[in-house]
């Protein structure tokens, strides 16, 4: 499978001179397996969101959308995208049960989504998007999704349940982990990354601001390679890079890291981490 970053930022986007190189927009990856001609399977859809229409040239997105939860830097890519919003469309998306959406009661997920996006917060809501999409609130566990198998699992977090997901497909495989505390329960995060070729995790805070990281719910850098190295990744990729960070800074704050142990790269928009 082909695996490329739409969005590497996290909290909110980051436009400006100083950005470009790791790239400005929020949350979202494409993943593309073998025989598909295009991505079929979207994780988060922050305002990366928009190049993914890009990438399919003026064709119709056709596929799966899994949300790891519903902070705005995950969402608010969802009604600028065009591949998305038009008559031929078919999107199923997915994000974890929770408040009154639960699998059982079908419109609740979109229910939910609408508390973000609706009037008067934004001119229309979920049911306003064109083409045919279904919304589906789930529990964790394993299923198929856009030709990958993928397993959700309830991670820390805070404000909303969250998943990680670990994505498997031609023999590869990825875990995703843009927000994650493992401080506050280690093991759910680290069986799903276990032994995975890539791991995409957050790596929004350095050692040196644990307190503030630990406050909205993330880890620092020193607890992700922690994490990384006891779960046997191949590479470990930083996503979800912090807003105010210029990307020289965010050079600087990777190379804190040690290389000698495992391999660790600065996920930018547009990069292929896989295939
Ligand atoms: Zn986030
Ligand atoms: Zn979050």
């Amino acid at each position: 499978m082909q695996i490329v970053l739409h969005g590497a930022r996290g909290s909110t986007a980051a436009p400006g001179a100083d950005f470009l190189r790791v790239g400005g927009n929020t949350s979202c990856v494409a993943i593309t397996p073998q025989g598909y001609e295009a991505p079929t399977l979207l994780l988060d859809a922050g305002s990366g969101l928009s190049s993914v229409s890009r990438v399919l040239d003026g064709a119709a997105y056709r596929g799966d959308i899994l949300l790891t939860h519903l902070h705005w830097d995950h969402v608010q890519g969802l009604p600028f995208f065009r591949a998305g919003d038009r008559d031929d469309a078919e999107v199923r998306l997915m994000l974890p049960a929770q408040c009154e959406a639960s699998p059982d009661r079908p419109g609740s997920a979109a229910e939910l989504l609408a508390r973000a996006m609706s009037p008067p917060h934004f001119p229309i809501g979920p049911d306003g998007l064109r083409g045919n999409w279904t919304f589906d609130a789930i529990d964790a566990g394993s299923f198929t999704a856009g030709g990958c198998t993928v397993t959700a699992v309830e991670v820390p977090h805070k404000g909303g349940r969250t998943f990680g997901f670990r994505i498997e497909a031609d023999g590869a495989s990825l875990a995703y982990l843009p927000d994650h505390h493992p401080a506050l329960s280690y093991a759910p995060g680290l069986k799903l990354a276990q032994g995975v070729d890539v791991l995409c995790h957050g790596g929004m805070f350095a050692d040196s601001e644990r307190a503030i990281a630990h406050a909205y719910g993330h880890a620092t850098l020193g607890e992700t390679h922690r994490l990384a190295r006891e779960a046997g990744v191949g590479r470990l990729v930083l996503i979800h890079h912090a807003p105010s960070r210029t990307d020289d800074e965010v050079d600087a704050l990777a190379r804190q890291l040690p290389t000698d142990q495992l391999p660790v790269e600065i996920g930018r928009e547009g990069d292929v981490v896989l295939g």
